[in-house]
């Protein structure tokens, strides 16, 4: 059996994948999909909060984007959903609005990376971008539209692939794994924390997560569960919690978004920008919400939601749209990305025998999940997916090793 460590965008998509292969799986996590995976707008665009020097992030980005309408569909059909609609999934592009000469030469700039990617964009005037956008404020200069960039809702896709997963037969399990098992040969399981698992017949008390930086869960439930599972592999995709049960470079990233809801969708695509120097984005979603982010904060493990926070959210999307003001408040919260000194992700063998990384991904794990599937798969040697392999160069950038 293989056990994957953390129920959130990345562990659930490879647990999906592996499932899918003929693996027998077990996830366990307290809290299934309540990590940075709740807090995420779901934009599946490369270029997104990221600098064109970051090109090796932009390669991968890329490489998972093409992946995403298959593994929509897909998806889409194991959990029993009509269509990939149904997970809020929308191939509209995204809008990249300039209000400065300066502003307008870095778009100027981006648009020739994301070319050399074969990703298509378009320079847009100020005028047709507001013809595209007519809630744009007036004082938009012009723009670059990335016509291949998509959308999902992050917390339809957590859901859809945990009814994926059960209807696979796989074990959810709610519990907080507190270290991993090794023995001579490597690591060989997972051990629950107190009272989360126990003999059966032992349900234990209710656990909340505890420890440092835990993230606030549920209470666990539908155990009883053993104190231990015995596996052939772990994978450890615990997000920003990561570097609780192995050595690895994974940092918490605080960001903070808020979601908006209005009668009538306000924007027909994605639209960012930057503001008094900050990148701010908004994310329709067809239902009338619309997603607003987001903060970029070192705070370690806080999950506070500040006014000023909400302050500077508000104030920068009101420049690139006047009406978000208007709209009704419907949700705020703040997440943790997992962060990493390159910002690259760790994905693959994990230093130790048995243990396997899907973790780091930081500003792009719901755009990343079908890579990151894709790289667990051939890399625990798995039957290749329906994504196909991964080109080597691909699979070499986001190699835990490269830290050792
Ligand atoms: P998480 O979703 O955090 O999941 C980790 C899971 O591990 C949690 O469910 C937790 O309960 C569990 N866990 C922790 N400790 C333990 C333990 N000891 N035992 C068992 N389980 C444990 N990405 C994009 O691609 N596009 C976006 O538009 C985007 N927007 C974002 C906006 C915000 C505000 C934030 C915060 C992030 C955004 N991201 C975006 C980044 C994206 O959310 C993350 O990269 C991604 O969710 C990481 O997924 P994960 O599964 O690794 O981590």
């Amino acid at each position: 059996m293989d056990v994957i460590v953390g129920g959130g965008v990345a562990g659930l998509s490879v647990a999906w994948r592996l499932a899918r292969a003929g693996r027998p799986i077990t996830v366990v996590d307290p809290a299934p999909a309540s990590g940075a995976s709740h807090a995420a707008a779901g934009m599946l665009a490369p270029v997104s909060e990221v600098t064109f020097t970051e090109e090796p992030l932009l390669r991968l980005g890329a490489a998972s984007l093409a992946r995403w309408p298959a593994f929509a569909a897909e998806l889409a059909a194991d959990a029993g959903l009509s269509s990939p609609r149904e997970l809020g999934y929308r191939a509209d592009g995204t809008l990249d609005v300039a209000f400065s000469a300066d502003d307008l030469a870095a778009l100027d700039e981006t648009a020739g990376f994301m070319e050399k990617l074969g990703l298509r964009v378009e320079r847009l005037t100020g005028r047709e971008c507001r013809r595209l956008e007519p809630m744009l404020a007036p004082s938009v200069r012009g723009g670059l539209l990335a016509r291949d960039d998509a959308w999902v809702d992050p917390r339809r896709v957590t859901a859809a692939l945990l009814t994926a997963l059960e209807r696979l037969g796989v074990a959810v399990v709610r519990a907080r794994v507190r270290e991993l098992v090794r023995d001579e040969t490597g690591v060989r399981g997972v051990r629950l924390g107190a009272g989360d698992g126990g003999p059966a017949g032992d349900g234990g008390p209710e656990v909340r997560h505890g420890g440092a930086g835990a993230p606030e869960g549920r209470a666990s439930r539908g155990g009883p569960y053993p104190a231990e599972f015995g596996a052939e592999r772990v994978v450890l995709a615990a997000g920003a919690w990561s570097g609780g049960l192995a050595p690895v470079p994974v940092r918490p990233v605080k960001g903070q978004i808020m979601r908006l809801r209005s009668p009538e969708p306000l924007l027909g695509r994605c639209v960012r920008g930057m503001v008094h120097g900050q990148p701010v984005y908004l994310v329709p979603r067809g239902d009338g919400e619309l997603v607003v982010g987001a903060t970029q904060e070192e705070l370690g493990f806080d999950t506070r939601v500040t006014a000023g926070g909400l302050y500077e959210l508000l104030r920068d999307a009101r420049e690139l749209v006047p009406g978000v003001t208007e709209l009704e408040v419907a949700d705020v919260v703040a997440g943790l990305r997992p962060g990493t000194p390159d910002n690259l992700p760790l994905i693959g063998p994990g230093g130790e025998p048995g243990l396997f990384l899907a973790t780091g991904h930081h500003r792009g794990g719901v755009l990343l999940a079908p890579l990151t599937a894709a790289i667990l798969l051939s890399e625990t040697d798995a039957p290749p997916g329906p994504d196909g392999l991964v080109a080597e160069d691909l699979v070499a950038l986001c190699s835990p090793g490269r830290f050792a």
